[in-house]
Order: structure tokens, then C-alpha cells, then sequence
């Protein structure tokens, strides 16, 4: 078990926090502010227990000194001034004189954030990326400042970088922040031990990013479903005709396999909803065997009632990956319904591994009618792969 805030004395310490504020911004304006509510539950509690609070996240990529200019932290700093009664300091530096001065200079309940992270993977113009690769000086650097580490930042604990495997390994005491603290129990408890019948449902573009995850579902799950682009491979390894959809000829082998170890755990669409290009227009509908001059783009009404059939009675579900194209609106109907189909499982602990299905449900309005909807997608994609999570091993156990 890994040492859980509350294990800790943090009163008078400066207490160094890694929180995921990557929101997406643009000119300065945030348009979902979820990740920063979401790092309130650890911050309230360092105001109350008297830490000296430095806190401090990556935003997006830095490939170049321009990229700079539009990725400050500073509009998330002022953000997370307006939700919280404790005076803010933003410092915009990741090292140097006037950050040591300022955290030094801290007292018991203040708060200071200071600059993108990731501002350290360019320098003088040189893509050096001493965060994004963990450069030691760098870790060991803001190890330095302060006292204690916590790490509340679960998008990010899929990567070794300086801002969390970096200064875990350099500071004495280190601990998991209440949100992934949150994340690594939920994930566990749908994954690891799940409360039988488990249904996984898998959807998205590729079957590359997912093999591992069904790899390992083959031996937790008793349900695998799988919809979306992917689902077409499998429906071709099968000998379906699948005209113009998605298919990954590499894979056909791999999913010949896994549906010959499935012993009927997976479950693939009956049909589909289709376009003649990848367009937003009204579909047309085929059994399993697509015509040849037509994509697959979501799956079909019965295979939505196929998928509510074997999600009834499921006492635990995971999903992730949308079962078709739902930025398309008339190709959304089977992500939607499956959605909603999760959602009202009654008695059931409910999972959503992030990303696109995590948007998806929260567009619908159905946040609070899911057990969890995870932060992390790439971070709860490995965690179900059974992965261990580097940003989660360097904290210090119990
Ligand atoms: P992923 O990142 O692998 O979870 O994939 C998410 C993306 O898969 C979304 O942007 C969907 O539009 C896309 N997608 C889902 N189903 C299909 C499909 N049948 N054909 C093409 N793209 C799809």
C-alpha cells in the first residue's frame, strides 16, 4: 500500500504537490475546469493542516519557446484563486532565485503555484525535455525546495517525469494525493477484484492501443465486449465483409486468437451503421457483412440491444473507447445508448477508464451516474492493462 496523505505530518513542512491542471485552454480561456475542482479535496486539506503548500502541473506540450507563450499557467492559477479563500501566488519561473526566495519566504496555510513543467523540455530554444524524460538534475532540483512530495496528478502517473518519479525518488517522504489516491482504490475494485459478472466494454479507432487491455480483460472479464472502429477487425478475422470500415491487417492474426482463447467472452457488434465516406450524414444499415463501397461508423440498433442484454445483471462494468464516431451526431446513437444503458445498472460498480468515453458521458450530463469516471485516460488505459504506473510506484509505502 502506498502512504496516503493522511499518513503524513505535514503541518509547518513545505509540502511539494504534482497536480494534473492539463485543462484545455485556449487564449487564455478554460473551457472545463474539472480537473482543477478536482485537485480542491487535497489542496483544502493542506490549507487546514497548516502546509506550506507549492503546487505545480505540466499544460500540454512544449515543443518550441513559442509554444511557450500560450501555455503559461498563469489564467490556471487565477482559475484556482477564484475557488479557494487562501491569497494565491503564481510564480512564473520552474527554477531559479525568485521561486527558491518565494517558497522559502512561505508560511503555514499560503499557497504558491509556479510554471508549466514542461517549460523545462525546451531551453534556449533546444528541445531538451529534462521534464517529459526525467532528467536526475532536474528532479533532484525541485526535491530540493521542499519538504515533502505528494503526488495528486493521476493523468500524468502512466510517465516517469521529473515533476513525479524525479522528486519521489530524491525527497525523503512522499505520498499519493486524494484524487489518485481515489483512482488507484476505483481502479483496483473494477479491475483487479472485480465483483462477478464483470462486463468490460472496449471501443475506439484502434485495436493497437487496446490489445493490452483485452489481453488481460481475457482473464478478469467475464464479458468482453468490443464496438467501435476496432470491432471491424475482428468482425473481418471472423470472415466478415467489412467494405470500407477500419481494419488493422496486422492485427487479424492477433484478434483470430484472442476470439479463439475467448471461449465466448467476446462480444462483437450484429450490425452496423454506415457511410459511403467518413462524413457526418444520415447512415445506412447492414447486418454483420458490410457492402463493399461502405465504412462502418457505429454500431447498429440490434447490436445495441445486444450490448444492454449482456450488460443486465453485470455487478461490475468497465468502459472505455466509444462505439462509434459520436463527434458525429448520426453516428453517436450507439455510444449514447450504451451509455445510458451503464448508467442505469442498478447495484452495479460502474467504471469509465477516461478519455473519449469519459467525454462522452460527461457531454451527456451522466457525470454522477457512474461509480467512477476516471482522470486519466492513457493512466487508466495501462492501469487496466495491469500495468504498474511509475508515477504511483516511486511514492513511498505505508
Ligand atoms: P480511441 O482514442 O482509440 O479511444 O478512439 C476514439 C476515436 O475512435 C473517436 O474519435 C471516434 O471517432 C473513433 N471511432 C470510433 N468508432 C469508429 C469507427 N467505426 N470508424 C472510425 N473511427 C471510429
Amino acid at each position: 500500500m502506498k502512504k496516503s496523505l493522511k499518513d503524513i505530518s505535514v503541518k509547518n513542512k513545505i509540502v511539494l504537490v504534482r497536480v494534473d491542471f492539463n485543462v484545455p485552454i485556449k487564449d487564455g480561456v478554460i473551457s472545463d475546469e474539472n480537473r482543477i475542482n478536482a485537485a480542491l479535496p487535497t489542496i483544502e486539506y493542506l490549507v487546514a493542516n497548516d502546509a506550506k503548500i507549492v503546487l505545480f502541473s505540466h499544460l500540454g506540450r512544449i515543443k518550441s519557446e513559442d509554444d511557450k507563450k500560450s501555455k503559461s499557467l498563469e489564467p490556471i492559477a487565477k482559475a484556482l484563486q477564484s475557488k479557494i479563500k487562501q491569497p494565491l501566488v503564481f510564480i512564473p519561473e520552474t527554477r531559479g532565485k525568485k521561486l527558491e526566495d518565494a517558497i522559502k519566504s512561505l508560511k503555514p496555510k499560503e499557497i504558491l503555484i509556479f510554471e508549466n513543467t514542461r517549460f523545462e523540455d525546451v531551453i534556449n530554444n533546444e528541445v531538451v525535455k529534462n521534464e517529459s524524460k526525467n532528467n536526475p538534475e532536474l528532479g533532484k532540483y525541485w526535491a530540493s525546495l521542499g519538504d515533502v512530495f505528494v503526488n495528486d496528478a493521476f493523468g500524468t502517473a502512466h510517465r516517469a517525469h521529473a515533476s513525479n518519479v524525479g522528486i519521489a525518488t530524491n525527497i525523503k517522504e512522499s505520498c499519493l494525493g486524494f484524487l489518485v489516491e481515489r483512482e488507484v482504490e476505483m481502479l483496483t475494485k473494477g479491475v483487479q477484484n472485480p465483483e462477478k459478472p464483470f462486463v468490460a466494454i472496449i471501443g475506439g479507432a484502434k485495436v493497437s492501443d487496446k490489445i493490452a487491455v483485452i489481453d488481460n480483460l481475457l482473464t478478469k472479464a467475464d464479458k468482453i465486449i468490443i464496438g467501435g472502429g476496432m470491432a471491424y477487425t475482428f468482425l473481418k478475422a471472423q470472415g466478415h465483409k467489412i467494405g470500407k470500415s477500419l481494419c488493422e491487417e496486422d492485427k487479424l492474426e492477433l484478434a483470430k486468437n484472442y476470439l479463439s482463447r475467448s471461449n465466448g467472452k467476446i462480444i462483437l457488434p450484429i450490425d452496423s451503421a454506415n457511410a459511403e465516406e467518413f462524413a457526418d450524414v444520415k447512415p445506412t444499415y447492414s447486418g454483420v457483412d458490410l457492402p463493399d463501397d461502405v465504412m462502418g461508423l457505429d454500431i447498429g440498433p440490434k447490436s445495441v440491444e445486444l450490448f444492454e442484454s449482456v450488460l443486465k445483471g453485470a455487478k461490475t462494468v468497465a468502459w472505455n473507447g466509444p462505439m462509434g464516431v459520436f463527434e458525429f451526431k448520426n453516428f453517436k446513437n450507439g455510444t449514447e445508448k450504451v451509455c445510458e444503458a451503464i448508467a442505469s445498472i442498478k447495484g452495479a460498480f460502474t467504471l469509465i477508464g477516461g478519455g473519449d468515453s469519459a467525454a462522452a458521458a460527461i457531454q451527456m450530463g451522466f457525470q454522477n451516474k457512474f461509480t467512477h469516471i476516471s482522470t486519466g485516460g492513457g493512466a487508466s488505459l495501462e492501469f487496466m492493462e495491469g500495468k504498474k504506473l511509475p508515477g504511483i510506484e516511486c511514492i513511498s509505502d505505508k
